[in-house]
C-alpha cells in the first residue's frame, strides 16, 4: 500500500483511484493529466528529515514514501539519483551572485536526469505485468527507458524524431530497443507512438501523459532541498521543453513544504530557447496553455525542442505559484554556455543542461534575480550526448587544439604563440 490518495485531473480535479488503468483524465483526454495526491499527515507520522538522515541508501528511491509505490516494491538495480550538488564559487563569484549550485545530472546511469521518470515507469511497468514499454522521445527519455529497461530485462520499443544526436540513438542500439527513427518531429513521433500503444497495449511511459514521470523526476528536487539542509534557496533554474521537469521541481517543493520540511518556498524559473519558447510566449501573453496552439520549434538544445508542450499545465503552474518567470535564451548563449559551465564548474553538459546558466545571467540581466540570491541551476544532462554541438560551442570562443609534430620543439613553438 502506497500513501496516494488518488490521481487528480489537472484541468477539472476529478479524482481517479492510483491503480486507474488509463493514464489521462477521461473527460479531458491527452489534456487532462493526472497529477498524484498523497496523504502527507500519514506520510509525516513515520517519514521525517530525521529519518531521511539515518537512511544510508543515496539513490531516488530514498523517497519512496512519497511515490506512488508500496514500500516493499522492487526497484531497478542501476544506480539512479544521488547526483553532487557542486557549490561553484569560481561561477558564482563571476555572476556576482552569492552562490551558484549545480546538480550534475550527467552523473546518472543513462547521462540525464530522465533516468528518474524512466525508473518509476519501469516499475510501473512491471506492476502491470506489462511485457513492452513504449516512449517518443527527443532523445535521452528513450535512452533512460532503455537502459532502465535492459537492466530488468525488460523490452522496450522507441520512437524517436530523424533528428535526435548521434549519441543518443547509439544508446538506444546499444541497449537494445526496439528504434524507430521517425521522419518527423518530436510531434509527429509522439502521436506515432500513442497509436501504437492503442494498437499493441504496451506500457507508455511518454512524458505529459503518464503521469507518474512527474514523481519519479521530482526527486531531483527533494535532493536539492536535502543537500541543502531544507534550507530552501531563493531561485532554482530548470530548461524546459515539456516541462514535465520543472512541474516535477515544482512538486518537490510541494512536497517538503506540506510536510513542514523548508518554510518558504523558492521562485522556479523555467529556461526556453528562443526557437522554442511556447510557454515563454504564453507567460509574457497571458495566453491559456490549453486553447493556445502548437508553435514550429527550432533549437540546437534538441532535448528542450518542443512545438507544443506536453505538460504544459504543471509547467506554467511551477512559475506562477512560485513567483519565478519563463524567459528565453538563444541558441548561440545556449552553446556560449556549455564552455562557460565547464570551465567555471568542471560540469560537461548538453546544451539544454547548459541553458539554466543562460537563463540566470538573462534573469540577473532584467533584475529578476539579484546580488544576494541562493542560486541552484539543473544540469539536466551529460556533454557527451551531443558532441557535435560542444565542438560547434567551443569554436564559436576561438578554441581549436594546437596541431603540432611530435617533438618537444613544435610544442615549445605551439606553446609560444
Ligand atoms: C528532457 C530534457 C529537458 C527538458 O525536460 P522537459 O520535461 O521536457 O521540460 C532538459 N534537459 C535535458 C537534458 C533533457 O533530457
Ligand atoms: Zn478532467
Amino acid at each position: 500500500m502506497s500513501n496516494v490518495i488518488g490521481l487528480a485531473c489537472v484541468i477539472c480535479g476529478t479524482m481517479y483511484p492510483e491503480d486507474f488503468a488509463g493514464y489521462v483524465c477521461t473527460d479531458h483526454g491527452n489534456e487532462g493529466i493526472l497529477d498524484v495526491r498523497y496523504d502527507y499527515e500519514r506520510i509525516g507520522a513515520t517519514f521525517t528529515r530525521e529519518v531521511l538522515a539515518e537512511n544510508r541508501d543515496r539513490t531516488m528511491w530514498r523517497y519512496l514514501p512519497l511515490m506512488p509505490l508500496a514500500s516493499d516494491t522492487v526497484v531497478p538495480p542501476l544506480s539512479i539519483g544521488g547526483t553532487p550538488l557542486y557549490d561553484v564559487k569560481p561561477l558564482a563569484a563571476r555572476l556576482g551572485i552569492a552562490n551558484l549550485w549545480v546538480k550534475d545530472e550527467g552523473r546518472q546511469p543513462t547521462a540525464s536526469l530522465k533516468d528518474r521518470a524512466s525508473a518509476m515507469a519501469v516499475v510501473k511497468a512491471q506492476a502491470r505485468a506489462a511485457e513492452v514499454v513504449t516512449t517518443a522521445s527527443t532523445g535521452n527519455a528513450a535512452a533512460a527507458l532503455a537502459g532502465i529497461a535492459a537492466s530488468v530485462g525488460l523490452r522496450s520499443v522507441i520512437f524517436v524524431p530523424s533528428s535526435a544526436p548521434e549519441a543518443k540513438i547509439a544508446q538506444l542500439l546499444a541497449y537494445g530497443s526496439t528504434v524507430a527513427r521517425v521522419n518527423g518531429t518530436y510531434t509527429d513521433a509522439f502521436e506515432l507512438c500513442m497509436e501504437a500503444v492503442a494498437e499493441y497495449g504496451w506500457y507508455n511511459r511518454n512524458t505529459g501523459y503518464n503521469p507518474f514521470m512527474t514523481e519519479g523526476k521530482k526527486t531531483a528536487g527533494l535532493e536539492i532541498l536535502e543537500d541543502l539542509g531544507w534550507e530552501a534557496p531563493d531561485a532554482i533554474f530548470v530548461s524546459v521543453g515539456d516541462g514535465s521537469i520543472i512541474g516535477g521541481v515544482h512538486k518537490a517543493v510541494k512536497d517538503a513544504f506540506a510536510l513542514g520540511w523548508i518554510d518558504r518556498v523558492p521562485r522556479i524559473f523555467g529556461i526556453q530557447a528562443a526557437g522554442s519558447d511556447y510557454l515563454v510566449q504564453a507567460f509574457e501573453s497571458g495566453e491559456d496553455v490549453l486553447t493556445k496552439p502548437p508553435i514550429s520549434a527550432e533549437t540546437v538544445a534538441d532535448s528542450i525542442s518542443a512545438d507544443l508542450p506536453r505538460d504544459r499545465i504543471k509547467a506554467m503552474a511551477a512559475v506562477t505559484e512560485t513567483g519565478g518567470a519563463y524567459l528565453r535564451v538563444a541558441d548561440d548563449e545556449i552553446l556560449a554556455a556549455i564552455p562557460t559551465l565547464a570551465r567555471g564548474s568542471g560540469v560537461f553538459a548538453e546544451p539544454a543542461g547548459a541553458a539554466p546558466y543562460a537563463g540566470i545571467v538573462a534573469a540577473l540581466d532584467r533584475g529578476l534575480i539579484g546580488a544576494g540570491d541562493r542560486v541552484v541551476m539543473l544540469a539536466t544532462g551529460s556533454g557527451l550526448k551531443d558532441v557535435a554541438s560542444v565542438m560547434s560551442a567551443v569554436a564559436a570562443v576561438g578554441t581549436e587544439p594546437m596541431y603540432i609534430d611530435p617533438n618537444l620543439e613544435a610544442l615549445k613553438a605551439a606553446l609560444s604563440n
